[in-house]
Formats: structure tokens, C-alpha cells, sequence
């Protein structure tokens, strides 16, 4: 017989399609920071993510009008309709990221919204659904606390703590290149296994220069090695060839 899987089941098998893997769940959290305006991001992982995943911001917080919403299935703050597709600016639009990872992790999330006279702490459940709720000192911005990711499928949490030194390796690059292109934003990344010395895996200064970050990234050495993009015009002869005239180029047509 063909019947309708339970809707709880669905959630929890789909989600497994939005949130794949470390990388991903990281890149989320960091992208709604990004999307938050956070000029500060602090990621604090255990055991390499698979223990803890917890992403601070300093960015504009969370209303607590919001707070139902947050973490329920397509809501977001960033677009209504299909039409406003079009003037998306942010790097999230579908609202799937944070009902998702309450599917497959315990999810905790600490927010003061720039009105907010204090913070609150928010407990969910696997259905994104809020169910404690506690005023607590904060400075404005959100800190997402994501805690044994994927314990909820247990074949995927099972490959997921098999494979987590190459999870991590692959995180980590994300990570790079989120830092580099953030211009304006420190990002800053620990790890601790164990009850062991905190690492640092990734720091940037919020520099507002890509050169700079890269420095920061890959180190003052390798940035020796870069070569500046220069554009030059078409040579005579190569306009020639081409039909070109060389009076009305384009100019600075790359970057
Ligand atoms: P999306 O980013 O596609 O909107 P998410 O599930 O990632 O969906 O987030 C849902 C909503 O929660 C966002 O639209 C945003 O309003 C809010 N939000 C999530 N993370 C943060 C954060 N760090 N700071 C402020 N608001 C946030
Ligand atoms: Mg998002």
C-alpha cells in the first residue's frame, strides 16, 4: 500500500537534505550571523563539532515577537514571496536552516535584540517548537548553540563520528573562505577536544581588505606569493584581428 509518511518523519528525513554534513551546519549559522549585520563572530566547537557547534554574534539580535518563528519550517525574514527572489541581499531566503538543525540536534539559542532590555534564552525541541525560556544578561546579538548534531538519525550520526577528522578538514576550508571574503567582520574559531587546552583553528581581524584576510587565513608568507590582477587593453594588432576599435573599449571590464 502507498500511504503518506508521518509528518514528524518527513521533517526529520528532509532535514537530512539541508543540513549534510559539519560544513554545512557551520556555514549556516555563520551565514544568519552574516545576514545579522555582525561585525563579530565567535565559533566555538568541542570534539571537532560533533560534541558542540556554537556560533556568537554581535549582530542585531532577535525579537521576541520572532522567537515562534525562528526555528519553524520555510519562515524566515527575508523574503514573503517568490517575486522578492529578485532583491535578495543576504545568503539565507528559505528559512530551512534553523528547523532543520532542531530536527537533528538539540538546539539552544541565546539572543538580545537591539530593543531588548535583556537577553533570552530559548530551549527547543525536535520540532522547532520553544520549551524554555529564560531572561538572561546579554550584550545585543545571538549566540546558536548546536549540541550532538545528527543524534537523531542514527546511521548518519554513527558515519558522521567515523568520519569527523575529515568533516572537520572540509569545515575548515568553508570556513576560509567565509573568512576571507568577510570584509569588516572578525571571525574567530576554536576547538577543544576533550576537556584539553582550547586550539585556535581560524582568526581574522575584521580588516576590511580581502588582502589582508588572506593574510590572516594562509599567513603573511603566502600572501608574497600573490600577483596583482592588472587589465591591460587589447594590443593595435589584436584589435585589428578582432575588429576592435580601440577607442571604445570597455575599461576595468574584470576584477
Ligand atoms: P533563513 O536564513 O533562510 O531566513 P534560517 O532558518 O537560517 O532561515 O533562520 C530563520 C530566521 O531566524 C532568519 O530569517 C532570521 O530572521 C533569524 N535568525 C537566524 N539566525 C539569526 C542570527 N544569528 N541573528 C539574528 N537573527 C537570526
Ligand atoms: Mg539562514
Amino acid at each position: 500500500a502507498i500511504r503518506p509518511i508521518e509528518r514528524g518523519s518527513v521533517h526529520r528525513i528532509c532535514s537530512g537534505q539541508v543540513v549534510l554534513n559539519l560544513g554545512s551546519a557551520v556555514k549556516e549559522l555563520l551565514e544568519n550571523s552574516l545576514d545579522a549585520g555582525a561585525t563579530s563572530i565567535e565559533i566555538k566547537l568541542k570534539d571537532h563539532g560533533a560534541e558542540l557547534i556554537e556560533v556568537s554574534d554581535n549582530g542585531g539580535g532577535v525579537e521576541e515577537e520572532n522567537f515562534e518563528g525562528l526555528t519553524l519550517k520555510h519562515h524566515t525574514s527575508k523574503i514573503q514571496d517568490f517575486s522578492d527572489l529578485i532583491h535578495v541581499e543576504t545568503f539565507g531566503f528559505r528559512g530551512e536552516a534553523l528547523s532543520s538543525l532542531c530536527a537533528l540536534s538539540d538546539v539552544t539559542i541565546f539572543t538580545c535584540h537591539k530593543s531588548a532590555k535583556v537577553g533570552t534564552r530559548l530551549v527547543f525541541d525536535h520540532n522547532g517548537k520553544i520549551t524554555q525560556k529564560t531572561p538572561l544578561p546579554r550584550q545585543q546579538g545571538t549566540t546558536v548553540s548546536i549540541q550532538q548534531l545528527f543524534y537523531t538519525l542514527p546511521v548518519r550520526h554513527k558515519e558522521f563520528q567515523r568520519n569527523i577528522k575529515k568533516e572537520y578538514a572540509k569545515m575548515v576550508q568553508l570556513l576560509q573562505a567565509y573568512c576571507i571574503v568577510s570584509k569588516g567582520v572578525r571571525i574567530n574559531c576554536t576547538n577543544q577536544v576533550g576537556q584539553g587546552k582550547k586550539t585556535c583553528v581560524i582568526s581574522t581581524s575584521g580588516s576590511p581588505s580581502l588582502k589582508e584576510n588572506i593574510g590572516a587565513v594562509f599567513g603573511q608568507k603566502q600572501l608574497q606569493s600573490l600577483i596583482p590582477f592588472v587589465q591591460l587593453p587589447p594590443s593595435e594588432a589584436v584589435c585589428e584581428e578582432y575588429g576592435l576599435n580601440p577607442a571604445n573599449m570597455p575599461q576595468n571590464l574584470y576584477r
